[in-house]
């Protein structure tokens, strides 16, 4: 039984107020895999990546049992290319530049070794090709999650919607739960997108933390509060890793289960925007992560005694 990761393996070039990079290893199934692969292994990866996308990469992913039999390596053509500037909030964020490259004629095969799929993360890629993947998966996953973006609601939106009412758990910034239903309070966007299919829908709100949704229930979880934000390039997917990766080494889907898996989400997130790209997740040791959910837990426990 085993996760697996469907999304862009990548080249991003990111502008902050405080610094740019060049061309750097992105995309939002390797973020994925870098954070998941701390809580689960294997890590199975569904993608596609030009011959300028770096072999080693590959490699040191797979020595941290992230398999790669599902990523297609097409030797002349050129990986998928984003951009972004950021504003000066480090919240909202400009694409400058979206160019599909191998994406554009990509057909995923879901490898014989993948169906034992028990936990699908659908990362943020061309829907018609998330829907690919689900139809491929002969005995339906445990659990489905699917991450997208505005990008996508805004040049695919029909074959958003199909995929959306298939899956289990939405992730979406809040201005992409707005956009999608076309609601101003979060609170109705995620009622209307739960009418859409999914049984949880869940609402990043950046530095601001995130809202887990479920039928008539609700749970909040803080973002951790930095002094310094880097690049918050990655942060959704670092959190659909740690938030799936959880999820798939407990094997409980509750939604009490679900609580935590937010918890160790947005613990990843928080290291992700520390340093460029995925500088800083491939740093991580298991203490680091057990220390920085323990900050988690002490920035929401209080005492209060009621007087009744
Ligand atoms: P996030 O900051 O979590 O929203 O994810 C940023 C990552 O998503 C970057 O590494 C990009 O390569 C990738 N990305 C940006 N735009 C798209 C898109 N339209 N489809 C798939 N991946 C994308």
């Amino acid at each position: 039984m085993s996760l697996v990761v469907v999304g862009t393996m990548a080249f991003d070039a990111i502008e902050t107020p405080f610094g740019k990079s060049d061309k750097i290893v992105g995309g939002a199934a390797t973020y994925i895999a870098w954070s998941a692969s701390n809580f689960t292994r294997p890590v199975k990866q569904l993608s596609v990546v030009g011959g300028d996308f770096p072999k080693e990469e590959l490699s040191i992913l797979e020595a941290r049992g992230v398999s790669m039999e599902g990523v297609q390596i097409k030797e002349n053509e050129k990986s998928f290319f984003w951009s972004g500037r950021y504003h000066l909030d480090m919240n909202t964020r400009d694409t400058l530049d979206t160019q599909l490259n191998v994406l554009a004629n990509f057909t995923p095969v879901v490898p014989d070794s993948y169906q034992d799929c028990e936990f699908l993360m659908l990362g943020n890629l061309v829907p018609a090709i998330q829907l690919s993947v689900i139809n491929q998966i002969k005995n339906r996953p445990k659990l489905v999650v699917l991450d997208t973006m505005n990008f996508w609601m805004e040049s695919a939106l029909s074959d958003l919607e199909e995929v959306i009412s298939k899956i289990d758990v939405l992730l979406v910034n809040d201005s992409e739960a707005r956009q999608l239903s076309g609601q101003y309070s979060l609170v109705a966007a995620a009622k209307t997108i739960l009418e859409m299919g999914p049984k949880y829908v869940i609402i990043k709100k950046g530095e601001h933390g995130a809202l887990l949704f479920n039928g008539d229930q609700v749970f909040f979880a803080p973002a951790l509060p930095l002094e310094m934000v880097f690049d918050p390039t990655g942060a959704g997917d670092t959190f659909a890793g740690g938030f799936i990766g959880h999820l798939a080494r407990t094997k409980d889907i509750s939604f009490e289960n679900m609580k935590a898996a937010i918890i160790v989400g947005s613990a990843m997130a928080s290291f992700c925007v520390e340093k460029f790209g995925t500088n800083r997740l491939r740093e991580l040791t298991k203490v680091d992560i057990d220390n920085r959910i323990q900050q988690f837990k002490d920035l929401t426990k209080f005492e209060i005694e009621l007087s009744s």
